[in-house]
C-alpha cells in the first residue's frame, strides 16, 4: 500500500497497522513497503484503508506482490 500526496485528506490519526509499517513522515504519513503486507496474515482488509480516506491509500505501483509473497513477508516480520 501507498499513501499518495493528498495531504489534507491524509491528516488522520496513525492507524493501527499490524506491521508497524506506517510512520509520520514530512509532510505526509509514509508506508514502509518492506513492512506492508497489505494486511495479509493479520486482517481481512487493509487497516489503513479504514482509517485514511479511501482515495488516499492506493496500491504501491512500485511493489507488486502476490498473496503468497505477502504472507511470507508477514511471517518473516512476526516469526
Ligand atoms: Fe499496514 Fe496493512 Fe496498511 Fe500495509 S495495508 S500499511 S500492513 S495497515
Amino acid at each position: 500500500m501507498f499513501i499518495n500526496d493528498n495531504r489534507t485528506a491524509c491528516d488522520a490519526s496513525k492507524p493501527a497497522c499490524p506491521n508497524e509499517a506506517i510512520s509520520v513522515g514530512d509532510p505526509i504519513y509514509v508506508i514502509d513497503a518492506l513492512r506492508c503486507t497489505e494486511c495479509v496474515g493479520a486482517r481481512d482488509e487493509p487497516q489503513c484503508k479504514l482509517v485514511f480516506p479511501a482515495d488516499c491509500i492506493v496500491p504501491n505501483p512500485d511493489v507488486q506482490e502476490s498473496p503468497e509473497e505477502l504472507m511470507a513477508k508477514y511471517e518473516s516480520l512476526h516469526g
